[in-house]
């Protein structure tokens, strides 16, 4: 897609720190790091979100990002490391590409997760069959 950064990175029109690229998939630096190491994996394929990747690329896409997840760890000496995605705007995605993060993890970094909260009596089941319904 002509507009698009990840695409751009792809076709060497804009620099990155690539650091990987197999048939359908790269790998290079985010630009601006949770923490330093911190990668992004994305299909050749202009997706926009999880939702769009086709079987094939998606498969390759995990193996990369299994690898990648790997070698950022041993490189930086960390001790794990978390996988995000942002799908569609709402959720905070910028970059209309789908890319994963891999985020290199180390004790005393400060990072925090997501709150988390409750469900109040029965809200749970409602969810749980609404998701169940929307499976089928
Ligand atoms: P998201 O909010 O999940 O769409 O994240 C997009 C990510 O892309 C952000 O973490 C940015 O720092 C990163 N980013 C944007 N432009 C570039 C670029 N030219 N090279 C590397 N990473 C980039
Ligand atoms: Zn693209």
């Amino acid at each position: 897609m002509d507009d698009c950064i990840f695409c751009k990175i792809l076709k060497g029109e804009i620099p990155s720190s690539k650091i990987y690229e197999d048939e359908f998939t790269i790998a290079f630096l985010d630009i601006m790091p949770v923490n330093k190491g911190h990668a992004l994996v994305i299909p050749k394929g202009h997706y926009e979100t999880l939702l769009d990747i086709p079987e094939k690329e998606l498969c390759a896409w995990i193996k990369t990002v299994q690898k990648v997840s790997g070698a950022v760890m041993k490189a930086t000496g960390a001790g794990g490391f978390n996988l995000g995605m942002n799908n569609f705007k709402v959720s905070g995605q910028l970059v209309p590409h789908a890319h994963m993060h891999i985020i290199p993890r180390f004790g005393d970094d400060g990072l925090k997760h997501w709150g988390q909260g409750n469900y109040e009596e029965e809200e749970m089941k409602g969810f749980e069959e609404k998701i169940k319904e929307s499976l089928k």
